[in-house]
């Protein structure tokens, strides 16, 4: 299987014996249970975990004796170091502490290797055929890791999103898509063609491994269509690379079973299940053993639990937007995740049959589902998908700022300006642009009204007097790293 997934997992599961993935599987699930179940997690913190609870384990297939786990109630704070450093980086005296505690050592060396094989993932970039959308999503990834700062590289930016659904039928209370009830599902027999089809064309456009960058499902629940696992075959066999799954119906056996064997054999890392409550934790330990889920990730979303959620879609808030922040305090206080979006590239709707080109942003009033929308289209058979496709990069996706293009900042930033030029300010960033007069008169120029791509070079270098190439060298600097507003760029 020559895959970029699978090499990448592959070798993370190699480094362990049969023996040692059997336990870590054990160990994963037992803090599965701890982080998803507060009545454990309180016994377990303690040091107190009753006999029914220790019955529990076994019946759940964790067979160690929970006095393996004791670090977490005898030294809970050597663990947070455990999960953020490799064995070498840790402290002496930790690393002499870990040594009675075998199985968690072997836990951490796998976390941490696993979560190493992920951002290196996220970090790796493949070439998109069309150079116009490979240079388009750059700038995307560029202003995602200005803005969003370190949570970027936990994003991979898929090329595209297809839904095949219309509508959820879960309805979390939750939900940063605020995706609205069940109406619809792609069905397969009318429509397996269609769906064929339109992955050739993403394929002939931006190549196997970019187009198979995708997910069958973006604003839905993959289980809503019951052929689901048939389209992500068919993709797979267009494009070559299989795409990964996400899903928050974790209790139907037979639907989990049939991701597992589609993952396992190609060695992958999937599905990631989305826990919603305490009760749905203990029916998937009831459903499957430790070793079957073991190279599932298990996301607890219940109310109560320590992952924050994101602030967008069904639970906006206002308080949390970032666009709203005191411009006096930037940078102060902790900033939140901030999106839960990840396409950079084509989010098409396969029942609707419109597109819409998006990229991650922090959530806001303006983008309340952490994306910006660049440009928007509709489409009928394949033929015509693939010149809409077209004529979307070639007037939404320019190799070099059209000359009308208003020479606006994206809408996250905030512009200071300096004696000595300016300072561009993200929720997670700050970009100095200081010591040269360009920028001296740049800043001023940004502060006003903006004028176009064109006209602010014009004025630059005859209002205010600056060397033309390096006006030029500092305007595409903006533009190449994603920080001019190409939103609106058709309207
Ligand atoms: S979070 Fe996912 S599963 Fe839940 S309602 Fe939204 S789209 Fe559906």
């Amino acid at each position: 299987m020559s895959n970029k997934h699978t090499n990448n997992y592959k070798k993370v599961l190699d480094a362990f014996t049969r023996e040692e993935l059997h336990y870590i599987s054990q160990v994963k699930r037992f803090f599965e249970w701890y982080e998803g179940d507060a009545d454990f997690r309180t016994a377990v913190n303690a040091g107190k975990i009753s006999s029914e609870q220790q019955k529990r384990m076994k019946q759940i297939g964790i067979h160690f004796e929970p006095r393996e786990m004791a670090l977490l109630w005898e030294k809970p704070e050597i663990i947070t170091g455990c999960t953020c450093m490799t064995y070498e980086e840790m402290p002496k005296e930790h690393v002499e502490i870990l040594k009675k505690y075998p199985l968690m050592k072997l836990w951490f060396k796998f976390i941490l290797r696993k979560e190493r094989q992920f951002k290196e993932l996220c970090s790796q970039r493949f070439p998109v055929l069309n150079t116009r959308f490979e240079n388009w999503r750059n700038r995307r990834i560029a202003s995602a890791q200005s803005e969003l700062g370190a949570y970027n590289q936990f994003i991979d930016h898929p090329t595209l999103a297809f839904e095949l659904c219309d509508g959820c039928s879960v309805q979390c209370w939750f939900c940063a898509f605020n995706s609205k009830k069940l109406q619809s599902t792609l069905d397969y027999n009318q429509n397996k063609d269609f769906f064929r089809g339109i992955a050739r064309v993403c394929t002939d456009f931006f190549g196997g491994k970019a187009a198979g960058m995708a997910l069958l499902y973006y604003a839905t629940e993959p289980y809503d269509n019951p052929n689901y696992i048939d389209y992500m075959k068919d993709y797979d066999e267009i494009t070559g690379s299989p795409v990964c799954t996400s899903t928050a119906v974790g209790t139907d056996k037979k639907w989990i079973d049939d991701l597992l064997a589609y993952y396992r054999a190609r060695t992958l890392p999937w599905p990631r299940l989305s826990v919603l409550s305490t009760k749905m934790l203990h029916k998937i330990h009831d459903n499957h053993s430790p070793d079957e889920l073991r190279d599932v990730s298990l996301h607890m979303q219940m109310k109560n639990s320590r992952r924050e959620k994101v602030s967008g879609g069904r639970i906006l808030s206002r308080k949390d937007d970032m666009r709203q922040r005191d411009s006096t305090n930037y940078l102060q206080d902790v900033v939140p995740q901030g999106t839960i979006a990840c396409v950079s590239g084509f989010y098409i709707n396969l029942i609707k049959k419109d597109i819409k080109l998006v990229s991650p942003c922090y959530t806001s009033e303006k983008w309340p589902y952490g994306y910006r929308v660049f440009d928007e289209a509709s489409f009928d058979t394949v033929e015509d998908f693939r010149h809409t496709v077209l004529e979307m990069i070639e007037r939404s996706m320019p190799d070099t700022p059209p000359v009308h293009m208003p020479l606006r900042l994206r809408d996250d930033l905030i512009c200071k300006p300096l004696e000595d030029g300016f300072d561009l300010v993200s929720p997670n960033q700050i970009h100095h642009f200081q010591n040269k007069s360009v920028f001296k008169a740049l800043g001023e120029l940004l502060m006003n009204t903006p004028v176009s791509y064109q006209e602010a070079g014009d004025i630059l270098v005859d209002k205010y007097r600056q060397d033309p190439f390096a006006v030029q060298a500092v305007l595409k600097y903006l533009f190449n790293n994603g920080f001019l507003d190409e939103t609106g760029l058709n309207t």
